[in-house]
């Protein structure tokens, strides 16, 4: 079964609560397994900083379920968990969830893009990425570790240690 690693993120109504609520529902998810998690992680939010620091975190799955379809599940467990669909780009929410890598596939759909668009220059992402897999290769854009190098660790700091 594929292999893939969803993004969480969260900066409101008791962050850690909610990503470890989200762990549990990504483990619900029909043919799916939670595999392991990584350390959680605390971020200074992107764009508007009138808002609270995010607590993120990356975890490998393994899944039955075809891209889409799993992308799906994540947004009716990010509806469950309250998020309200503001619109506001890089808003504050109480759950994000992110389809970073899907096996080795690149995809191109209407609403689906895989390798996230964000890995790339989001330390927050690669940070706990490389913490699964130190060798990670990103399709089409190359070496985890040699993006962390570019994208750099300000701001971000490792809370508490994942399984
Ligand atoms: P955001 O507000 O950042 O969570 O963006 C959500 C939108 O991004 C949704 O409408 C998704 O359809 C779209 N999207 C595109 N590619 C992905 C991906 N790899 N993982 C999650 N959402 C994605």
């Amino acid at each position: 079964m594929p292999k893939s690693y969803i993004g969480l993120g969260s900066n409101l109504d008791n962050p850690e609560l909610q990503l470890k609520s989200a762990l549990a529902a990504l483990n619900d998810i029909p043919e799916t397994s939670l595999v392991q998690y990584s350390s959680l992680y605390r971020s200074r939010p992107l764009g508007p900083d009138n808002q609270p620091d995010f607590i993120n975190a990356v975890a490998l799955l393994t899944s039955g379920l075809t891209a889409m379809e799993l992308l799906g599940r994540l947004h009716e467990i990010e509806d469950r968990q309250g998020r309200v669909r503001t619109g506001q780009r890089w808003g504050p929410r109480t759950l994000d969830l992110d389809i970073l890598l899907y096996g080795d596939e690149v995809i191109d759909e209407d609403g689906l893009i895989v390798p996230h668009p964000g890995i790339r220059h989001r330390n927050f992402v690669l940070m706990p990425l490389l913490e699964l897999d130190p060798k990670i290769e990103i399709p089409g854009l190359g070496k985890g570790e040699e993006l962390l190098g570019s994208a750099g660790t300000e701001g971000i700091t490792k809370i508490k240690t994942g399984e």
